[in-house]
């Protein structure tokens, strides 16, 4: 009921209960199914490093709602994750983002989406058929999905989880671990599960100018990475500066405010036609 939450803000602020209210009031468009009406996925360039040249996209979860305005990932997912209702929107998102990819796959044949996956979506035993039909469904090749999982996933060290990145990878997907460094994953879990690339956490990359320790732990990383075989992705690019130092330790990968916001599909599709770098 609508009042029923009401006893809990007794001892509160009323600024307080305003932030309470409006995560109450997400918790129950999470539960209404309305977020599926009004969900939408943005889409933000991923650049190769040494040419500029636009390699491919990350999809991001965007959720506009007419009286709560904007609603950040970070205020729905965790809140999804908790309500056991991440599957439902994930598999909506991996499917909208596949079906878009394979529009940008015929102007560019290499071209690459990342699609980011909650650590319980992934442990959901219907995941694998899940991403099966967001392929079919598409018509994407599995070589132009990369799936994005934090470090989060591998803390259980399940069986089950290693058997799953395992037949993900069998299928020509790439696995990515994000936020790399920002969490607990130990360095055994680089070698253990089968990832194809690791993505520096941005706030490595946005304090490496202030902080000559950081700068020297970014290009270890990088260095760590490519002596496993991985290829490294860094996120929170912002300045021509951050890409330039990340050209020179030999980083592949870069995305961030520098060169592109993340932007509708269809200001990515123009941007895509438009120009062949960034
Ligand atoms: P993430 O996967 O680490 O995504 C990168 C975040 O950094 C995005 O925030 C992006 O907009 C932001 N970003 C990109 N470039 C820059 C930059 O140059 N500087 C700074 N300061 N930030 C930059 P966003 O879109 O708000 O997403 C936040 C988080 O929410 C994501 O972090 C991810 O963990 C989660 N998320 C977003 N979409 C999805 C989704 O579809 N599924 C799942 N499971 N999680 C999602
Ligand atoms: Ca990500
Ligand atoms: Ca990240
Ligand atoms: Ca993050």
């Amino acid at each position: 009921s609508k009042r029923g939450g009401d006893r809990s803000f007794r001892f509160f602020k009323p600024e307080m209960s305003e932030a309470l209210a409006r995560r109450l009031r997400i918790s129950t468009l999470l539960k209404s199914g309305q977020i599926l009406e009004e969900l939408d996925v943005y889409y933000q360039p991923v650049v190769q490093s040494d040419s500029g040249e636009i390699s491919g996209c990350e999809a991001l979860a965007r959720w506009h709602n007419e009286e709560l305005g904007w609603i950040s990932p970070e205020e729905f997912i965790g809140e999804a994750e908790r309500l056991n209702l991440i599957g439902e929107i994930g598999e909506l998102i991996l499917q909208r983002a596949c079906i878009q990819a394979s529009e940008w796959l015929y102007r560019k044949p290499d071209f690459v989406i990342n699609v980011n996956v909650s650590p319980l979506q992934m442990a959901d035993s219907g995941f694998l058929r899940v991403v099966n039909n967001a392929l079919q469904l598409s018509g994407l090749p599995s070589k132009a999905l990369k799936l994005e999982v934090t470090e989060q996933l591998l803390l259980s060290g399940n069986d089950l989880i290693q058997n799953k990145l395992q037949q993900l990878t069998d299928k020509g997907i790439s696995l990515v671990i994000d936020d790399f460094g920002s969490g607990y994953a130990s360095m055994n879990y680089l070698c253990r599960f089968p990832f194809q690339a690791l993505k520096i956490d941005k706030s490595f990359i946005l304090n490496m100018h202030d902080d000559d320790r950081t700068l020297r732990l970014v290009e270890a990383t990088i260095n760590l990475a490519h002596t496993l075989g991985l290829a490294v992705v860094a996120e929170g690019v912002e300045t021509a500066r951050h890409a330039e130092s990340l050209r020179e330790m030999q980083c592949e990968l870069l995305q961030g405010y520098h060169f592109a916001r993340p932007m509708p599909a269809e200001q990515f599709s123009r941007m895509l036609d438009t120009r062949e770098s960034l």
